[in-house]
């Protein structure tokens, strides 16, 4: 498995290119470019003649979404969401880009997520976990061969995704985050949608924000 992390957009947001080396098939997570910030990864996309299955979208945040347009135009990428936040791609006022003075309308997702979907690129296979609380509709992508786990902005590196916005839940983010990502095994890598990566072992004992113990 290849992971190559870019950080991108006027809120940092990670953007994760993820290959399958032998099949060179890959699928990339929350394209939230701003200017002409694509180009990077189309260079990287080019330079290792990788074929975009997928763009995934951890929620339908702005920031996580923004470059959705550009990336299916160029790869003709499927554009994934889960279903309770697919409204949000083509709403400038739900994706919150119109808060921040922009219109940011995505194309329509091809495929709705649910809880326990399986999404298989190359060799690779990722579960679905549905982690809502940060938004109605936000998720988790975990490949267990690999003990990877793409969190979004539901947990951090030392914090959690806040919960001041429509549509979010404090009560049902600390259950997605206990209840769900804290069941994976303590050495699954955390890659989040903001800030450095960690480990579920390290969140599980440190993290300040959630009140977890065995
Ligand atoms: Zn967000
Ligand atoms: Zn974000």
């Amino acid at each position: 498995m290849l992971i190559i992390p870019l950080t991108v957009g006027f809120l940092s947001t990670n953007c994760y290119l993820v290959a399958c080396e032998r099949e060179l098939e890959a699928l990339i997570i929350d394209p939230g470019f701003s200017g002409d910030e694509e180009k990077r990864i189309l260079e990287e996309i080019a330079k290792r003649n990788l074929r975009i299955k997928y763009i995934v979208n951890t929620h339908g945040h702005v920031d996580h979404i923004s470059g959705n347009m550009k990336i299916k135009e160029e790869t003709g990428a499927q554009i994934l969401v889960h279903r309770e936040d697919a409204g949000m791609l083509m709403d400038p006022l739900k994706n919150l880009s119109k808060m921040l003075g922009l219109t940011v309308v995505s194309p329509p997702p091809d495929l709705v997520l649910q809880d326990g979907d399986k999404i298989r690129v190359g060799f690779l296979e990722f579960e679905v976990i549905h982690t809502p609380g940060h938004t109605p509709g936000s998720i988790s992508l975990y490949c267990r061969s690999e003990k990877v786990v793409f969190t979004g902005d539901t947990l951090f590196a030392g914090s959690v995704g806040r919960t001041d916005l429509p549509g979010a839940s404090h009560e049902k983010l600390m259950l997605s985050i206990i209840k769900r990502l804290f069941s994976l095994p303590d050495d699954t890598v955390v890659y989040p949608g903001h800030g450095e990566e960690t480990t579920i072992g390290r969140e599980k004992r440190w993290n300040p924000f959630v009140a977890y113990s065995t």
